[in-house]
């Protein structure tokens, strides 16, 4: 059969428009298409792939796996989700673990605990979830809306109610919003797809405050901050600020599909048997591979490898910008850095990726007007540099097309 990007326009669904070239292999930080090109991954297939392509470790899981057992269902428990689930729990402020198999059913999860906790503990009333503007959450119908862009939830018909949005880093816009009505706040700890925004110290701070006045879950949506991405094992590490509920997929798996939600006794003691789950979340082959990756990462080398590599990135970029004033800031935290487009570029993101890709490179944007940058955490220092060194030719050849 002759696979081409024609054959996409032909066959999928049009919700996506992925690029001209397909790629077929990977390894570490560098992908070949189908004509033998090759490119430098800083794209991580969107923070996922926290380990690049075909880590050994990873692949070791999964033919190991591969060969004892892929899917029982919850109907049985397995030892991958019970080891991987252990070490979440040793790892973090949490006590208990739900699967699932994408950030956003994670956060759907959190969301109908929240809900049920609430309704357990204090009645029908207290209903109310509390989001940020620019947040992402998922595509889920109740995540999507619980995300801060109306556009991505409207023409879908009635939407889930009692779910309002506040303005993230402007702690009075929470305040005017909460009460003892509010049953979550859900935040990510560092805005990804909003355009990598980080929180200021005091806002986190305030947040959970508020909460704690007013009996409030708070729900940290760890899904592309996550498992080392920041330099920390989760990024709430790094805030000083801990959350009731934690959501965590994308590097999780390190490209294997899971996501779970962790929480704390007494909290999960609201999803009793029968409230809510999975036919496939904590599949022994998922987590297998999410417990190679989790034990891979969980490492002093690679995470204070993250911190370091971030100061070769921001060197880099801060190098191509001072010779084409492309940025105004270089922002995010560890390997999960946005260059936000100066005012002569507003709204341009997409030329910088598609120029990128012409210089065989991968990269992202985080809305019009950030180029995102989310590679593996172990991307050797050479394709760092070879990485920058097509990124200025992406962007010398956008400035130069004026
Ligand atoms: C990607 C993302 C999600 C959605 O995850 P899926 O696996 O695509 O469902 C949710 N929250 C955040 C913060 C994300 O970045």
């Amino acid at each position: 059969m002759n696979v081409t990007r024609e054959l996409f326009d032909e066959v999928m669904v049009p919700n996506y428009n992925p690029a001209a070239m397909i790629p077929v292999r990977g390894l570490g930080s560098r992908v070949w298409d189908q004509n033998d090109n090759e490119y430098v991954d800083f794209a991580g297939g969107i923070a996922v792939n926290v380990l690049g392509h075909c880590h050994p470790n990873l692949v070791n899981a999964l033919k190991e796996q591969g060969d004892k057992l892929w899917h029982l269902s919850n109907v049985f428990t397995n030892e991958p989700a019970l080891r991987l689930a252990k070490k979440l729990v040793d790892a973090t402020f949490a006590e208990q673990v739900y699967f699932a198999n994408s950030g956003g059913e994670a956060n759907e999860a959190a969301l109908k605990l929240a809900r049920r906790w609430a309704l357990e503990h204090h009645g029908e009333q207290k209903n109310q979830i509390i989001a940020f503007k620019q947040g992402f959450h998922g595509r889920t119908f109740f995540t999507v809306t619980v995300g801060g862009q109306p556009a991505y939830s409207d023409g879908f018909g009635p939407k889930p109610g009692a779910i309002d949005h506040a303005v993230y880093n402007d702690l009075d816009s929470l305040k005017a919003l909460i009460s003892d009505n509010t049953c979550a706040v859900m935040m990510e700890p560092l805005q990804g797809e909003g355009g990598i925004i980080s929180p200021t110290a005091e806002f986190v701070k305030g947040v959970r405050e508020l909460c704690d006045q007013h009996n409030a879950l708070l729900i940290f949506d760890e899904v592309q901050s996550g498992v080392g991405r920041t330099g920390d094992l989760y990024a709430y590490m790094g805030l000083d600020v801990v959350p009731d509920i934690l959501t965590t997929a994308k590097a999780l798996g390190g490209g294997f599909p899971i996501g779970a939600m962790l929480t704390t006794k007494a909290i999960a003691a609201s999803l009793k048997v029968g409230t809510h789950g999975s036919t496939y979340g904590g599949n022994p082959l998922a987590c297998a591979v999410a417990e190679a990756a989790f034990d891979t990462v969980n490492t002093p080398e690679v995470l204070e490898g993250v911190a370091r590599k971030e100061q070769l990135f921001r060197q880099g970029l801060d190098a191509i910008n001072q010779k084409y004033n492309v940025f105004s800031e270089v922002r995010g935290k560890g390997l999960l850095l946005g260059g936000v487009l100066t005012e002569k570029y507003q709204g341009r993101s997409r030329d910088f990726l598609v120029a990128a890709t012409k210089q065989k490179l991968m990269c992202l944007v985080a809305g019009a007007n950030v180029v995102r940058f989310a590679p593996s955490l172990v991307v050797p220092d050479e394709d760092i540099q070879e990485g920058l060194a097509r990124f200025e030719q992406a962007v010398a050849s956008v400035v130069n097309a004026e």
